[in-house]
């Protein structure tokens, strides 16, 4: 197991190095990009019970 460098953080967007100003992100682009996966996640209404993912999981292991 190699660790890299955790000295740079890096953005979990694109995997550009963060800036100082956006951290961890490199940039406000990329913090909007995270900030509207929060936003969209907590947006999820469970307006119905069904559950499609499920219908998907038929693998035999
Ligand atoms: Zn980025």
């Amino acid at each position: 197991m190699s660790d890299p460098v955790l000295k740079k953080a890096r953005c979990p967007i694109c995997k550009g190095e963060s800036a100082v100003d956006y951290k961890p992100f490199c940039s406000r682009r990329c913090a909007d990009v995270d900030l509207n996966r929060w936003l969209s996640e907590s947006y999820r209404i469970p307006t119905s019970e069904r559950s499609v993912d499920s219908a998907d999981d038929d693998e035999i292991l």
